[in-house]
Parts: C-alpha cells; sequence; structure tokens
C-alpha cells in the first residue's frame, strides 16, 4: 500500500545577513493511513517548520528549496496551484495549533466558528451546519454541547477552546490530522484526555494524525512511529515499541534521560548538556557532536547518513557502523 503522505530531502531556507540559515536541512518521512507518527525534538529544532511546509504555509520570506518532495497519495503538494492547494488545506489536511486562543476568533461563537469550517467543505444549510457542529462538538467530547454551541472562546477552559479547535479540523472529514504541540499549554491531566481522544478519533475515522512535540514522554503508549528530530534532521526513527525499548542515538538517550517516569525507581533527571544551536550555525560533521558524550574523532568533521541498527529502526550516528548502540 502507498503511503498517504511522503516527505522528501525536505530543506527550508531563511535569508539571513551573511549566514546561510537551514533550520529543517534533509528531512524525509511518510506515513502510511490511520498511523500516528510523532516528531519528537527541542524547540528549534525545525519540526514546527516541517509542519508547516506540509501544507506550503512556511511563513515569508522562508522557502522551500528545490529538490524538495512532498506528496500527498501521490499528489505533488509543491507543485499545486492556489485552488488545488485550498483543496488540500483544511480538507484532506487538518491542522491544529498549541494555543487555541490565537487560533479562535475571540468575537465569534463556538457554532458560528465550526459551522463556517463546514460549510467551507460542504454545500449546507446554515442550520444544517449547526446541527454537524453539534454532532462533532459531541464527538470530540465537550462537556454540555448544546450550551457550548452559543459560547465564545473565552468563556471556555483552554482543554475545551483545543477541543474545538479539533472539532473545526474535523469537519471537512480530513484524512491526515497535523498536530503541533497540541497539548504543551494545557495541564497534565487536560493533556492526557487531549491526546486520548486524538487517538480515540484517528481509530475510529482511520485518520493519520502527525503529532509534533517536544515531549518524548507523551509519545509512548501512543505513537506508532517515532521521528526524533535535532538541528533540522531526522537522527534517529523507529517504531515506539523500539525506540523507548533500544534507544539508539545519543540524542534520544539524552532526551529519555531527561523525561520523569512515573514507574521504576526513581533516578535523578540528566538535562542534555548546552542548546541547541542556531540554523545559521550548524556544528561541521555530526551536528550533535558539540553536545554528544559518546563523540568519535570523526564526528566533527565527518556528517553520518542514516544507518540501518534494526528493523524500521535507523539513525544517523557513526555508532551504528561501529556497532557500539
Ligand atoms: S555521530 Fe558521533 S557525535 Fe554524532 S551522535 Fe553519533 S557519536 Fe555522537
Amino acid at each position: 500500500m502507498s503511503p498517504l503522505l511522503e516527505v522528501e530531502n525536505l530543506r527550508i531556507t531563511f535569508p539571513s545577513s551573511g549566514a546561510t540559515s537551514r533550520p529543517v536541512d534533509g528531512v524525509s518521512f511518510s506515513l502510511s493511513k490511520g498511523e500516528l507518527l510523532a516528531v519528537v525534538g527541542e524547540s528549534g529544532c525545525g519540526k514546527s517548520l516541517t509542519a508547516l511546509a506540509l501544507l506550503r504555509l512556511v511563513p515569508p520570506p522562508g522557502q522551500i528549496l528545490p529538490g524538495s518532495v512532498i506528496r500527498l497519495e501521490g499528489t505533488d503538494v509543491l507543485a499545486l496551484g492556489a485552488a488545488e492547494l485550498r483543496s488540500i488545506r483544511g480538507r484532506r489536511v487538518g491542522m491544529i495549533f498549541q494555543d487555541p486562543m490565537t487560533s479562535l476568533n475571540p468575537v465569534f461563537t463556538v457554532a458560528d466558528q465550526i459551522s463556517e469550517s463546514v460549510r467551507a467543505h460542504q454545500q449546507v444549510s446554515k442550520r444544517a451546519a449547526r446541527a454537524r457542529a453539534l454532532e462533532l462538538l459531541q464527538e470530540v467530547g465537550i462537556p454540555d454541547p448544546v450550551e457550548r454551541l452559543d459560547n465564545y472562546p473565552h468563556q471556555l477552559s483552554g482543554g475545551m477552546r483545543q477541543r474545538v479547535m479539533i472539532a473545526i479540523a474535523l469537519a471537512s472529514e480530513p484524512e491526515l490530522l497535523v498536530a503541533d504541540e497540541p497539548t504543551t499549554a494545557l495541564d497534565v491531566t487536560v493533556q492526557a484526555q487531549i491526546l486520548e481522544l486524538l487517538d480515540r478519533l484517528r481509530a475510529a475515522r482511520g485518520m493519520a494524525v502527525l503529532l509534533i512535540t517536544h515531549d518524548l514522554g507523551i509519545v509512548a503508549g501512543r505513537a506508532d512511529r517515532v521521528a526524533v528530530m535535532y538541528a533540522g534532521r531526522l537522527v534517529e526513527e523507529a517504531t515506539t515499541a523500539a525506540l523507548f525499548a533500544r534507544p539508539s542515538h545519543p540524542y534520544t538517550k539524552g532526551l529519555l534521560a531527561s523525561v520523569p517516569r512515573i514507574t521504576g525507581t526513581v533516578t535523578r533527571l540528566t538535562p542534555i548538556a548546552g542548546t541547541v544551536p542556531p540554523p545559521t550555525a550548524w556544528p561541521s560533521g555530526c551536528r550533535f557532536h558539540p553536545r554528544c558524550p559518546d563523540a568519535l574523532p570523526r564526528c566533527a568533521t565527518d556528517d553520518p547518513p542514516a544507518l540501518p541498527v534494526g528493523e524500521q529502526h535507523r539513525m544517523r550516528c557513526w555508532l551504528a557502523e561501529a556497532g557500539q548502540r
């Protein structure tokens, strides 16, 4: 079966005085129908720009460089005209963001905003769109959905606002939902509820989900596969089970060591030393080498390719070649 989404050698550049800024630099991955892929990395690694690029929403003056490939069920997204692109944005691909308050319009009611999305994709009356809005609120588990229809965004909690955003995204029956840090602004209990909702919706609808997050801790038990991103590149990709059982890239190991665990013995959390470098100054060789506790002499000069470390498991690290993971 061909994948729903294929991304090959995605590169994004921003003009920068005196230096080349390449915040996304050769990212490749694919996503099948009904699959949940999590892209995980620290702030500044390029994961959100990667998500925006899927719908050609990279903010100017950023540009997707020639040679990049994004295909949705075989359609070349980067070659589409404006009208064809509109038929993909918000229709075949829905998107939700970290802060629903900035995505929702404060002067329109919940019913107005969901109905608008319904009517943008289906030719139905206002009454039918409002009825569909109510069904969607029920589907995303909003308490008192009839009452909520006539609420304004400021009358809702953060968790309810995110559920409304999900309802708006679902109005077009998308095949793919891109969720960029959908729970970061929420408290832990509400985070879990929203993640459970996304999981339930993808199972019920057969919808693929691309989950962008800085938090490896929320991925376990939910994602089918995980891609770990660092300095504009994917550095490790595996099934979620394999990644947690056998994390191989030193950066992934560092991320896992900095995630609190609720089971097992209590150990001190170990942060990764240093910070993500700016995209105008990606280090030579392996981009993680200035922070890597396992760096070899060649790591400062030689850029490792993606190397296999198991079935459906690969990483960009020379340790894979040396068999030292
Ligand atoms: S290639 Fe070298 S520096 Fe990079 S992660 Fe592997 S061991 Fe560390």
